[in-house]
Parts: structure tokens; sequence; C-alpha cells
């Protein structure tokens, strides 16, 4: 397999390459690391470009100095290395917007204690941190400057025939570390793996142990299944391995075909369309999948932004799906909430007859005055008027902004002599 140079040719892809030639010449070994050769050997744009070296942390910080450097994961080997200030004339871009590039020196990993992280580190060879990593497609190194795979642990096969294996014996693997599971099924959706044998039957041996795992990191996993084209097959791999249990217990009953069905529609789901989209699949009453998205925004810790644009799709949804009919007045404020955008795709998945769904896509389109006009008369209005304020100026203002919006009333003055008729 031949790792195609092109993939560097990104700001921060070149920003790895000007880091590992630093190395380089000061004397040390230094390679790209596993997720971005992963992606890069794919075809797939890498999401950041970490470099592994035999450099000690305090060597890296002496070869690019402790102001361009940032010790994030100092007890774990890992330096961040600051992009240079970014110098007009030669017309370099490494502009990563900033961000620093993660150089980890290659380590051993002593024992794991809590399931979750090594009790110390040593710092090793290439091999041993290729060892040490989860899984073999994610143990690579790619030397740029002798244009070489280097490849401790046959990652390279498993590549080719799309296998997720870890290295080494699974149950160990799992054992040190239960986030290895839901990462194993976070890589079979995004990368359209299939899972080898005892690596499938080590996760569902371990996988009641995923309690171990912080709600947090479970939700940061899921928030990446969920959002992938392919989630359906990544939620139903958390029922076929048992992970599920701890995860969204839920799950087991849904009916996956008409979910199937459904996130196809969604094309690209975003967290909230594929949550509510999942919730409303699952649950056939809206209360019962606002139960459950409660459970799940205090265990995944999702942010409130989050929660509410779940709880309007799920809320909504049903009375997007029926509105071919409706009065205008009903519809207009579902299409000015401000979650509308997570509703209607939501409504597009779910719906089996999309007449509502597409006419509340195109009464959306509305210009901004007439899908909210400004109401005929607001309570200062009446009190203009004399009149005293009390409960009954918000069933009046209520009544007349429904025939405003209905077209029975179209004026100031027609709504106060409708207003005064009333007293
Ligand atoms: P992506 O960046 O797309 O999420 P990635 O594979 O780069 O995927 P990271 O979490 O960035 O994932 O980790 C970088 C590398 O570190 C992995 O490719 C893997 O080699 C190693 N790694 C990460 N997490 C673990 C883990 N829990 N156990 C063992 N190795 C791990
Ligand atoms: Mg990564």
């Amino acid at each position: 397999m031949q790792f195609p140079d092109i993939a560097l040719e990104t700001p921060a892809g070149r920003e790895a390459i000007r880091i590992i030639d630093r190395l380089r010449h000061a004397g040390f070994i230094a390679v790209l690391a596993g997720g971005c050769v992963r992606d890069a050997l794919l075809g797939r744009t890498p999401k950041d470009f970490d470099v592994a070296t035999d450099a000690t942390p305090d060597s890296v910080q002496q070869v690019f100095g402790r102001r361009q450097t940032v010790a994030f994961g100092a007890s774990f080997g890992v330096i961040g290395v600051l992009p240079p200030k970014r110098d007009t004339r030669s017309g370099d871009n490494h502009d990563t917007g900033g961000a620093p590039t993660e150089v980890a020196t290659f380590r051993a990993d002593g024992n794991y204690s809590d399931g979750r992280r090594p009790d110390h580190v040593t710092y090793g060879t290439a091999e041993a941190d290729a060892a040490r990593r989860d899984f073999t497609i994610n143990g690579l190194f790619y030397d740029p400057a002798a244009k070489e795979i280097l490849d401790y642990v046959d990652g390279i096969t498993d590549l080719k025939s799309m296998h997720l294996r870890t290295i080494g014996n699974a149950h160990r693997r799992f054992d040190e570390d239960k986030l290895r599971m839901l990462r194993a099924v976070r890589f079979v959706t995004t990368l359209g793996l299939s899972v080898e044998a005892s690596t499938m039957s080590a996760i569902v041996a371990h996988a009641d142990s995923i309690s171990l795992v912080s709600g947090e990191r479970i939700g940061a996993e899921m928030r990446r299944v969920i959002t992938h084209p392919n989630a359906v097959r990544g939620l139903r791999l958390l029922v076929e391995t048992g992970l599920h249990s701890h995860v969204w217990p839920q799950l087991e009953k849904i009916a996956w075909p008409e979910l199937r069905t459904r996130f196809k529609r969604l094309t690209n789901p975003s967290f909230e369309t594929g949550m509510a989209t999942t919730l409303l699949t699952l649950h056939r009453c809206s209360k019962d999948a606002l139960q459950n998205l409660k459970g799940l925004t205090k265990r995944w810790k999702l942010s409130t932004a989050e929660q509410r644009a779940i709880t309007a799709a799920i809320r909504l949804t049903p009375q997007i799906i029926d509105c071919r009919d409706a009065a205008w007045s009903s519809l207009q404020p579902i299409l000015i909430d401000r979650d509308i955008d997570v509703v209607l795709p939501v409504a597009g998945a779910l719906a089996e007859d999309d007449s509502g769904v597409r006419r509340a896509i195109m009464e959306r389109q509305r210009d901004p005055s007439s899908l909210d006009p400004h109401p005929l008369l607001t309570g200062d209005d009446l009190i203009a008027e004399g009149m005293t304020p009390g409960p009954h100026f918000r069933d009046w203002l209520t009544q007349i902004r429904r025939m405003q919006l209905d077209d029975e009333l179209h004026t100031q003055d027609e709504a106060m002599s409708w207003v005064r008729r009333q007293t």
C-alpha cells in the first residue's frame, strides 16, 4: 500500500511535516502516527495529524522552545507544538487556525488498574508504541522522509480487508480500557468496517463493564456514531454486542427496518436530528420519548441547546406531519420556533405521507413580514385607548393574533373595533 502524500497537502498536514523535519534535524526519529495514517490510507481527509517521536517531552520542548509548546498531556508524554507566526512574505501556509499539533513520545504503557488509563507510562520504541495502541488500523506510522509506512501490527492487512481487530489479545485489551469497546463501535460506523471474530466475541464478553466509563465519554463516542450517515449500523452493533444495556437499553426493541428507512431520509444526520429520529422511532408516544431523552441528557451531559432542540423535534414533528390542512395560525408558531431547522428534517424522515412536511417547508420560505407579521395590537395600544389591564388582555390579544394570521382582521382599526365589541 502506498501512502498518498497528497493527504499531507493541508495546513495541518504541512505543519506536521514541518515539525517532523525539525525533530529529524535535531537527530530524533519522528513519524506520523495513528488516525491520520489510517485515514490517509483510506483516502479520507485526516481530522488532525499526530506526530510520534523518540524525543522525550523535555527534548521536544527544547527543540521548539518553551514558548512554542504547551505541555497538555506531559504525564502521558504528549506536547502540543504551536504553529509558527504566519509569515506572509515567504508565502508559507502553516495556518492551522493556531491549533497545536500533538507530538507524543513513543511509549510502552504500564498496568491498567482502573479500566480506563494506564497507571504509569514508560518511554519506549516505535514498536512498543504501536503495540500499546488499540486497533491494528490505528497502529500504523508513516515516515515522510523515507516515504515509508511502518507497520508493526499487521495493520495494512486489516485496512485492506476493512477489518477492525485489536492489537494483541482482545480480552486483555478491552479489560485494560473499556472505552475501546465503544471506540470499536464508532470506527465500525464511521469507516464502514466489519469486526474480526475474536474482537467481536471479546466485546460481547466485556460489554457489562462499559459501565466503568463515564457517561460523558460514552456520550462523546455516541455523538460521533449518531451524526454519521451510517449511524444505524452503529446502533445495531451496540445491541448485538450488548453494550446497549448500559449505554441505551431502550434500543433493544427498536424497529430496525423503520429506523433504517428514516435515517436514509435524513441523509446527513446532525446529533439533534439523529437523536430525535431514533427516540421517535423507539417510542410511540412523545411523553416516553421525552422521558428517555431526559435520562440520556443527564448521563451523556447534553448541552441545554441540544436538549431543547431534540425536545422541540419530538414535540412538534407530529404537528408538522399533520399540518396539510391546518389553519395558518396553528402552523405559524411552529414555523417560527428557533429549532425549526431541526424539526423539519425529523418530520421529513418520519412522514409516510409527506404532504404536511412539504407545505411546512414551502410556507417557511415566506418573506419575514408574511411569516411573522407585526401584531395588529399590543397591550400598550389597549391601555392608550383607556382600557384597564387584566387577564382578559391576553385572551383578546391571542384571539386577535389568530384572526390576523387567518386573514380575518387586517388593520389596527379593525382589531380595535373587535375589542370594543367584547366590552
Ligand atoms: P479520530 O481522531 O478520527 O477520532 P483517532 O484514531 O485519531 O481517530 P484519537 O482518539 O485521536 O483517535 O487517538 C489517536 C490514536 O491514539 C489512535 O489512532 C490510537 O492509535 C491511539 N489511541 C487512542 N485512544 C486509545 C485507547 N483508548 N487505547 C489505545 N490506543 C488509543
Ligand atoms: Mg485523532
